[in-house]
């Protein structure tokens, strides 16, 4: 009889808390804990044979050993195999060992060799004493990810019961693997946990092996089965209806100065069919910077107030908060519609009015984090909007989604996630691409400049300025302290105030109250400043056409979409723009491959791609995978193809075959479920 997935692992509580360490609970949870690599015990290499650098199993007699105390502390063991001589070198060890490695013991040692000053030898080889005539192993040897007090010998012992006990029954139906070609998960799992003698480990090593495919592809498909239930769920809640009872929108349009791109129709078709649904909508409006998706969002909102629900628009900073409070005012107030402003700096009083207006006839209220404190009531909160979606947390998104009856869910971000880390982490997303810049934007000169250069760079801002341009100068990211950051920011303030006379310098930071930053923004954004010095407040939205030059110190300290939104803030009015990074030499060789891709590229998906490739998923993704290893062993990027088919699988199995998605769950997710969903 086989055991259930979610049986605890059998072994003593002491054991256990080891294995929970590294994510161990179930016996399930022991069978895709796949090794790491191999080693062949299989096989004895006569000392004269082995190569250096390559590890290989000796089995040898000792003549003599000795303890070094220069240069350091270290025992030597001289020991030979009749076709040559090997020192054993261990930099730490214990008497008994030294007791054990005596004269005349035979050792199997089993390391890398080097062939150094004295001949061949080993550093700190796994040994073992031979006592009489031992068979050698007939399997290579499996090396798992462990931690500390952990050895691989006793997780080998717990994997080989639990394969052993285990129902490895097929989640994939038959027909499907064979379409898929790949290999049953049985024979894929006992092939990778051991590998038969003579098998090439290159191919495991580097994980192109087609059992490793399966494994793959099997967790992939774990993955969008949960994303995929977890969204179906959502569907079955119910929302509210929001079918537009006036013109309210169409006025709005026929008010804007422009007309909408077809990508932002598109995308208002999308949502609105979405807002009539009786299931909330869950969209991810995506869009490189300046691509118009506030006035998507605007559009939307002015459907769920013309159904007679409320809406809510959040964003991440006070100033991108207060930006868009400003232009939906300036937009909807017109029309009649109350738009209210909620941001954590109101002073109290002042605060207990907005809440309580909030609570009682607010149409849209826009807001920071403040929308989703506590005190905070929506009578009829039928849309939720949030702006930057990224800079949340899940916490924070879901707060907000509380706030209401289920209201449907808007949200936006200008960094462009690519296309494999979309359908990996936000499958249970509907994701609307607005793929099309409005006319006229001017292209963005980017260059790089030594800050050996800097002086030309101050020439080039004086020439801007006398043309009627403004400027952005930001400072650089100082990220271990935050009073450092400020001090830079200051201090170049007042330099470029020395380096620029007669110019009108601004600055703006992180630690000034609300309605100082908004003055500062206030004076740019009507040419009152010339040159704004900033930290990376204004990172995000900030919207002012007659600045047409960037300047980013210290280039190399960001993020690469970081540096691509800055840019962004240019190039949004008629006159040629340009965004220039000055980076410290000298360059590391990856600072220097990241500044070549930024410099390169103007369409923020390749960046982001680019950027991926070079540092990994987690700055995408943010809190939602903090500690949570959902893809252990699949390559978002290398094994895309998997996720694409995996998709599609997870769709019909759950349609089709409802109790083998739930076993296959089980098994690849088990505890780890519920992580995911938070
Ligand atoms: P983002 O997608 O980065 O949030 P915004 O919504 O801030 O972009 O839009 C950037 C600027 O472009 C704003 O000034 C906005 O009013 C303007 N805009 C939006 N859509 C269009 C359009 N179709 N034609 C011209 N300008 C537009
Ligand atoms: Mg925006």
């Amino acid at each position: 009889m086989s055991l259930p997935p979610a049986a605890p692992i059998r072994a003593s509580e002491a054991l256990r808390k080891k294995l929970a360490k590294i994510g161990l609970h179930s016996e399930a949870d022991l069978l895709t804990h796949l090794p790491l690599r191999y080693e062949d015990e299989t096989r004895i290499t006569p000392v004269a044979q082995a190569c250096s650098g390559e590890p290989v199993q000796v089995e040898v007699v000792v003549h003599h050993n000795e303890v070094q105390f220069q240069p350091r502390k270290q025992m030597l063991v001289h020991a030979s195999d009749g076709s040559g001589e090997i020192i054993l070198r261990f930099f730490s060890f214990y008497p008994s060992q030294q007791a054990l490695l005596a004269a005349g013991a035979r050792l199997r040692a089993f390391g890398e060799v080097r062939h150094g000053f004295f001949g061949a030898e080993m550093v700190h080889p796994r040994f073992r004493k031979l006592l009489g005539d031992e068979p050698l192993p007939t399997e290579m040897t499996p090396v798992y990810p462990s931690t500390a007090g952990l050895a691989n010998s006793a997780l080998q012992k717990l994997i080989a019961r639990a394969m052993a006990d285990a129902d490895l029954a097929e989640t994939l139906p038959e027909a499907l693997r064979k379409e898929l070609r790949l290999p049953g998960l049985a024979r894929s799992l006992r092939f990778l946990h051991t590998p038969p003698p003579g098998t090439e480990l290159a191919a495991l090593h580097s994980r192109n092996h087609p059992a490793w495919r399966r494994v793959k592809f099997d967790e992939v498909l774990a993955q969008q089965l949960s994303l995929r239930r977890a969204y179906l769920a959502r569907r079955e809640q119910g929302a509210p209806v929001l079918v537009a009872r006036d013109d309210l929108g169409a006025r709005l349009l026929d008010a804007l100065p422009f007309g909408l791109t077809g990508a932002q129709l598109r995308a208002i078709a999308e949502i609105a069919g979405d807002l009539a649904q009786p299931y909330p909508m869950q969209r991810l409006l995506q869009g490189d910077v300046g691509a118009g998706k506030t006035i998507v969002a605007a559009l939307a909102a002015c459907q769920a107030i013309s159904a007679g629900w409320q809406a809510a628009f959040m964003a991440p900073t006070e100033i991108l908060a207060e930006q868009h409070y400003l232009k939906l005012q300036d937009w909807l107030a017109p029309m009649g519609i109350r738009v209210a402003w909620l941001s954590g700096s109101l002073k109290s009083k002042a605060k207990r009015e907005q809440l309580a207006a909030t609570a009682a006839e607010a149409q849209l209220v826009v807001g920071t984090h403040a929308l989703i404190q506590d005190g905070v009531d929506f009578a009829r909160l039928g849309l939720a909007i949030v702006d930057e979606q990224h800079r949340f947390g899940v916490a924070q998104r879901l707060a907000l989604r509380k706030k209401g009856s289920n209201p449907h869910q808007l949200m936006m971000s200008a960094t462009p996630i690519p296309r494999t880390l979309a359908m990996s982490y936000y499958a249970d997303l509907d994701v609307t691409v607005l793929d099309e810049l409005p006319p006229g934007r001017t292209p963005i000169k980017t260059r790089l400049v030594a800050d050996s250069r800097r002086d030309d760079v101050v020439a080039f801002v004086k020439k801007l300025v006398a043309e009627g341009r403004q400027a952005y100068w930001v400072c650089p990211l100082i990220e271990e302290s935050e009073a450092l950051q400020l001090q830079t920011a200051e201090s170049t303030y007042e330099q470029l105030q020395e380096d620029l006379p007669g110019l009108r310098v601004g600055l703006v930071h992180g630690r000034l109250k609300a309605a100082e930053k908004q003055a500062v923004m206030v004076a740019f954004a009507a040419g009152e400043i010339d040159v704004l010095v900033a930290t990376t407040v204004i990172e995000v939205g900030v919207d002012v056409p007659n600045a047409s030059l960037m300047v980013i110190e210290h280039a190399e300290r960001f993020g690469l979409s970081q540096l691509h939104q800055l840019r962004g803030r240019v190039g949004r009015g008629q006159y040629e723009s340009s965004c220039v990074l000055i980076y410290a030499g000298p360059l590391g060789q990856v600072a220097r491959q990241r500044l070549k891709i930024i410099f390169e590229n103007t369409d923020g998906f390749e960046i982001a791609r680019q950027d991926l490739h070079l540092r990994g998923p987690g700055e995408f993704v943010g809190s939602r995978q903090s500690g949570v290893p959902l893809l252990r062993y699949a390559d978002l990027e290398l094994d895309a193809d998997l996720i694409d088919m995996a998709r599609e699988v997870a769709e019909t199995l759950l349609t089709t075959q409802p109790e083998l998605a739930e076993k296959h769950l089980q098994r690849w997710l088990g505890s780890r479920e519920e992580l995911l969903k938070s």
